[in-house]
């Protein structure tokens, strides 16, 4: 087929849940990608933050082949010697002492808000299952997680939401400390909010939210879809503070690529689930596991992370170099490689004009550009991207 042709089938047949840029991408390849006809692009968006190795890395393309030749699937029913492994290895780099595997973020939120409720209604008692969310938060799209995203445009039209759900504003400690009542069980935040425009939280304010917690002897749980893997410079964002959550949501980058969410939690929480309490039939899957332990192996080797993290600054330098020189940057903010760029326009133009030039970004909340590039970025790369936004900003 042609691209012509496969944009006509694919409006013809696929849901309108997507507006789709006008472009058939046929292959990848670390930061780059090729459309249909051949056409090369620069990639910062990475699927949305979940090719942190870049496309078809070559440890990940051959954990898969492999795995696909030996066993692509069976039930939880039995032992998975890749399951076992990537468990051990998240247990092992993080907070966690157990994991749940599932096949998506909002599948990981969702086991995240049964967790917490199941722990809740045997230790602190049957009326403490009122979670506490961020506004512009995004956790997902079932009803539970939209319930959860504190964005009133994601839950418009699917009315009645789930109970047991309040709102406070992101970085503020005192409202958050009102928020509490006799009902709450749990606080769930980004520890960076992504589709909400990639806002930063103040020096002190996850130790705060981990104080709040504990204080009431309530539950901190942090979504770390976006922010998890590498993204902002080190394996998960909650490094960055001094605290450590009790429940964490993983999926995006897990898998470079193949789908794969997980929940993690402390032993004292996860012992709230017996068998029969959550399930998923494709959860902990083979093939995704086989891709999630050479996503996570590849990235903990030496100075992965730290390379990224360098050619993040530099990323960041140069976007408040573009800053000095166009006014409709209102402001440049980021960690790792996870940045963004306000606007005083709409980020759609710039979006469209970079793809015109070969360049991919992205766009969130209308007015903020989001960066979201492979971590094998390299520093010439972002000068090309650097350059090109600068000519698509000229004269704005
Ligand atoms: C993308 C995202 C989700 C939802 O993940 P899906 O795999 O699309 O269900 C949840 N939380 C955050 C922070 C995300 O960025």
């Amino acid at each position: 087929m042609n691209e012509k042709e496969i944009m006509f089938i694919a409006d013809e047949n696929i849901m309108n849940t997507y507006k789709r840029f006008p472009v058939v991408l046929r292959k990848g390849l670390g930061t780059k990608l090729w459309d249909v006809n051949g056409r090369e692009y620069l990639d910062l968006v990475a699927g949305i933050a979940v090719c942190n190795l870049g496309h078809c890395h070559p440890n990940v393309v051959a954990a898969i082949k492999d795995q696909a030749d030996n066993l692509m699937h069976v039930s939880n029913l039995y032992y998975i010697e890749p399951q076992a492994q990537l468990a051990r290895l998240l247990v092992k780099n993080s907070f966690a002492d157990k994991i749940f595997f599932c096949n998506s973020g909002a599948e990981a939120n969702e086991a995240a808000i049964k967790l917490a409720r199941k722990y809740a209604h045997e230790n602190l008692g049957p009326d403490k299952f009122e979670l506490i969310t961020m506004k512009d938060s995004f956790h997902g799209r079932t009803m539970a997680t939209i319930t959860a995203t504190g964005q009133e445009k994601f839950q418009f039209g699917f009315t009645p939401l789930l109970e047991g759900f309040s709102y406070a504003p992101f970085n503020d400690l005192k409202v958050l400390e009102k928020a509490i009542t006799q009902k709450t069980c749990g606080i769930m935040l980004e520890p960076i909010q992504g589709e909400g425009g990639v806002i930063i939280p103040d020096g002190q304010y996850l130790a705060g939210v981990r104080e709040i917690c504990d204080r009431h002897s309530i539950l901190l749980i942090m979504d770390e879809v976006q922010t998890g893997m590498g993204r902002t410079g080190k394996l998960f964002a909650y490094q960055y503070s001094k605290i450590q959550p009790d429940i964490m949501t993983l999926a995006k980058a897990l898998g470079n690529g193949f789908p794969v969410g997980a929940m993690l939690a402390t032993d004292k929480i996860a012992k709230a689930f017996a068998p029969g309490n959550h399930a998923s039939t494709f959860g902990g899957n083979p093939l995704a596991m086989a891709a999630g332990v050479a996503t996570v192996q590849t990235m903990l080797q030496d100075g992965f992370l730290e390379k990224s993290c360098k050619v993040g600054e530099y990323f960041l330098s140069q976007l408040k170099k573009l800053q000095h020189k166009h006014q409709i940057i209102t402001e440049i903010r980021g960690r790792g490689l996870m940045l963004a760029c306000g606007l005083s326009i709409e980020g759609s133009f710039i979006v469209n004009e970079c793809l015109k030039r070969g360049l991919l970004i992205n766009c969130t909340g209308g007015k903020t550009l989001r960066f979201v590039p492979p971590l094998i970025i390299t520093i010439q790369e972002v000068d090309q991207a650097i350059s090109i936004l600068d000519a698509v900003m000229e004269g704005k």
